[in-house]
């Protein structure tokens, strides 16, 4: 059933699913596909989270904000768990590249095609390149390794530059990582990639989550939007509950989906925890944010094919400090085609994104930050005219989102578009062992992060609240709704 956002929801559920990212609307669908009384709540009035899309110049435009790319298991997840109709419409993205100072590279994003780049053009090894990809893939989330990306690229490949560029670009920019971070996030993350290339859903976003929808009503998930929770509700060391704009609604069990660190310090509230977890919550670092140009192309124009994700730099080596700067020479452009949207005009839009920190955002005047805007712009502007010359005159809508339009619309402490950084793992699993029947699933720890880690998430999630609800002994009253 779908709530009114004025409906007073009565009654009491299995679960409450707070949010509906992909990992909480994954969640929520395995709940209900397992016969639990789910509802899901929504502070935003459409679900997704950042898998969103927005529309401009009354719907004359719509662009995806997160639809760059995802890897293949994307495909097992959502027809295990959302259905073929779904799946069936996840198509490999064509044409990568990469435009830089260094080097040029058109690639299908696979192993075998990044094997032969770095053999025959970068004139590594081939044994080195096996043994690198022989590490990644051996590289095991429970190991307690040490490694460090700067150290991996080191063994294998000291000292190359641009060999790191090619290899931790399209990460750095998909998540924020940088060479500090745990190598075990970078393998995980680069071997699921790499395996069969980089996907994408054809039908776009708007489709992708209204089909979802669907399916969570079908599987009779009651929804509400507008429907931000201020509280869950914990009572004697286990959660009862959510309250939004003061009504209360009874649960056996509640699932975030918001930024974990908003769960435990404003949600829930530092008290129920024991200190140890709060001081750890604190230490949890989070992801970075993002800056996106939106460009939107006229009707009846056109677009030659440039490839549908563009690596693009003018800086003449590689650095992952620099790429967060608001001066960075660096950015992705997403090109959407008509194929992306079938059902519609022949339209094209590109998207430009660029990692940003909140920090270079938050405190710049109203003045300031209009002109930052426009600088962000422009940059867009300029850099896609080296590669479409004349596109500028295509373009008939263009804006901009900063760290604060992302903190602004998702609730996710300073913006951060990533989740947290690797310790943010722990406190997530950990939270239903401090608080019986509060569970966790969102983007954290990097390998939980993007479209099929936050899925997968949320069904590994889902297990744990079925075992939970298993347990308690008394169920929620049938028929009260
Ligand atoms: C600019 C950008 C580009 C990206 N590109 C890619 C990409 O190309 N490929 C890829 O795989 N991933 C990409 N990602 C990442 C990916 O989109 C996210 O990791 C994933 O969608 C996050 O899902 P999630 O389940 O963690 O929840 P989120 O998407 O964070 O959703 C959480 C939801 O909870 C809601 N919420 C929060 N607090 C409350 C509350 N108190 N009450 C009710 N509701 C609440 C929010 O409104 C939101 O809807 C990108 C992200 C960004 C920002």
């Amino acid at each position: 059933m779908l709530f009114k956002s004025k409906d007073k929801i009565e009654g009491s559920y299995d679960v409450i699913v707070v949010g509906s990212g992909l990992a909480g609307m994954t969640a929520a669908n395995k709940l209900a596909m397992n016969g639990r009384k789910v509802l899901l709540l929504e502070s935003h009035n459409k679900l997704g989270g950042f898998a969103t899309w927005f529309k401009r110049a009354q719907g004359d435009h719509i662009f995806d904000v997160s639809l760059h790319g995802f890897p293949v298991g994307m495909i097992k997840t959502c027809r295990k768990y959302w259905g073929k109709e779904i799946a069936s419409k996840i198509v490999q993205v064509e044409k990568v590249r990469y435009v830089n100072p260094q080097f040029e590279v058109e690639t299908d994003f696979t192993k075998e095609h990044f094997t032969s780049v770095l053999v025959e053009k970068f004139e590594i090894e081939k044994s080195k390149v096996d043994g690198f990809f022989e590490e990644l893939a051996a590289m095991n989330f429970y190991d307690n390794n040490q490694m460090n990306n700067g150290e991996l690229f080191q063994k294998w490949f000291p000292d190359r530059n641009d060999v790191v560029r090619f290899l931790l670009e399209p990460i750095v920019y998909a998540n924020g990582s940088t060479l500090e971070d745990p190598a075990i996030t970078y393998g995980i993350v680069f071997s699921n990639f790499m395996s069969k290339g980089v996907y994408i859903f054809r039908g776009g976003t708007d489709v992708l989550i209204s089909m979802m929808k669907e399916e969570l009503l079908k599987n009779g998930v009651d929804i509400q939007m507008h429907a931000k929770v201020d509280k869950i509700v914990i009572e004697d060391g286990q959660a009862k509950g959510v309250e939004v704009k003061g009504h209360f609604i009874a649960a056996n069990s509640v699932l975030s989906n918001a930024n974990i660190r908003t769960t435990v310090q404003k949600m829930v509230g530092e008290e129920h925890f024991t200190s140890e977890f709060v001081e750890k919550t604190k230490q949890v670092r989070l992801n970075t944010s993002s800056c996106q140009v939106f460009m939107g192309i006229k009707k009846g124009e056109s677009l030659p094919d440039i490839g549908e994700l563009i690596f693009y730099s003018d800086d003449s080596d590689f650095n992952t400090d620099l790429i967060l700067s608001p001066k960075i020479g660096s950015q992705t452009f997403s090109v959407y085609y008509p194929e992306i949207r079938p059902h519609l005009d022949d339209r094209y839009a590109v998207v430009s994104s660029s990692n940003a920190r909140y920090e270079d955002w938050k405190n710049l005047s109203e003045d300031e930050y209009k002109k930052q805007k426009e600088f962000v712009i422009e940059r867009a502007l300029s850099t896609l005219e080296k590669v479409v010359p004349g596109v500028r005159e295509k373009i008939d809508f263009i804006d901009c989102s900063t760290p604060l339009t992302v903190e602004k619309y998702t609730h996710h402490q300073k913006g951060s578009s990533f989740g947290t950084k690797f310790e943010g793992l722990e406190i997530s699993m950990g939270m239903h062992q401090q608080i019986k029947g509060l569970f966790h699933a969102g983007s954290v720890g990097i390998i939980m992060s993007g479209w099929l880690g936050a899925a997968n998430y949320g069904v590994i999630q889902s297990h744990e609240v079925d075992n939970y609800l298993d347990t308690v002994t008394s169920p929620s009253i049938e028929g009260s709704l």
